[in-house]
């Protein structure tokens, strides 16, 4: 991946995104692994299967639950990252991220994670 992230820095690829659109196995058809956790933008969009979390479409964004306006570590916690559409992510940010769109999307977070075999890294 090393290579991928000098040639595209940490912005996420569409076309990397259809790849694993057309060749990925879908959701929890693939074998259980663990792979330890960073805040790494390929281990997020790896853990969410490039999926939006709220609507199950391809992720086209990574979103920091508590925003990263608000605290320095937003970025550097991956409990706090995860992956949306556009719509969804555009809906997150309409009038303010309020206490119950966080808490909101961090239950979704972990619904996700469950449903796509993935319930160890809740
Ligand atoms: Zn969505």
């Amino acid at each position: 991946m090393d290579f991928l992230k000098r040639r595209y820095g940490n912005m996420p690829n569409p076309y990397l995104h259809k790849l694993v659109e057309r060749y990925a196995p879908k959701f929890d058809s693939q074998p259980k692994e663990f792979v330890e956790p960073i805040p790494d933008d390929y281990f997020i969009w790896w853990l969410f299967k490039h999926r939006c979390i709220m609507c199950s479409q391809t992720g086209h964004e990574i979103n920091e639950i508590n925003p990263r306006g608000r605290s320095k570590f937003a970025i550097l916690d991956w409990h706090n990252r995860v992956t949306l559409c556009q719509d969804c992510h555009r809906l997150f940010h309409k009038d303010g991220v309020t206490d119950k769109k966080q808490e909101e999307m961090r239950v979704r977070r972990a619904e996700f994670l469950v449903s796509v075999g993935r319930g160890q890294y809740v």
